[in-house]
C-alpha cells in the first residue's frame, strides 16, 4: 500500500470479522476496510480511493452493480415492514398511505445507494481479502484486462 495513505485496511484473515467491522463502518459511511471518514463525493458517489487508506472501492469494471441488488433487496425488507406496520398500527387515511408508500420507493433508494455500495463491499469481504481493494492488485488487473 502506497505511503501517501495514514491508514491501513483491515487485514484480518477472518472473512465474517472482515465484514462485520466493515458493516459497522458502513452504517457510519466511513471506510468499510479502514473506518476513514469522507469517503464520498456527494451523497450517492463513493470517491475513486479511500483518502484514509487508499483502497480502490471499484476494483474492477462493473463491480458496484451488485449494489442495486442489495439496494433492491433493503427497500424491499423495509417496505414490507412499513406495509406491515401501516396494517396493524396506524388509522392514517387511505389517501396518506398511498403519499407515504410513493415517498417512501422512490426516497428509499436514494437514501440508501451509499449504504448500499457499503454493504456490497462488505459482502464481498466474507470471501475476499483487502488485498482485491489495493490500488496496486486493482491497476494490475486492469491493465492485464485491456492488454
Ligand atoms: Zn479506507
Amino acid at each position: 500500500m502506497d505511503d501517501k495513505y495514514p491508514n491501513q485496511p483491515n487485514t484480518s484473515s477472518n472473512g465474517l470479522a472482515r465484514a462485520g467491522t466493515g458493516v459497522g463502518r458502513a452504517l457510519l459511511r466511513r471506510c468499510p476496510f479502514c473506518g476513514a471518514k469522507h469517503i464520498f463525493e456527494n451523497w450517492f458517489t463513493l470517491k475513486k480511493q479511500c483518502p484514509g487508506c487508499g483502497s480502490v472501492f471499484e476494483p474492477e469494471d462493473g463491480y458496484m452493480l451488485g449494489s442495486y441488488v442489495v439496494n433492491l433487496g433493503l427497500t424491499a425488507v423495509i417496505g414490507v415492514l412499513f406495509a406491515v406496520s401501516v396494517v396493524f398500527g396506524t388509522d392514517l387515511s387511505v389517501i396518506a398511505v398511498q403519499i407515504a408508500a410513493v415517498v417512501l420507493v422512490v426516497g428509499l433508494p436514494l437514501f440508501l445507494y451509499g449504504y448500499s455500495q457499503l454493504f456490497w463491499i462488505c459482502i464481498d469481504l466474507v470471501f475476499n481479502s483487502t488485498q482485491k481493494f489495493d490500488p496496486a492488485q486493482a491497476a494490475g488487473r486492469a491493465h492485464h484486462h485491456h492488454a
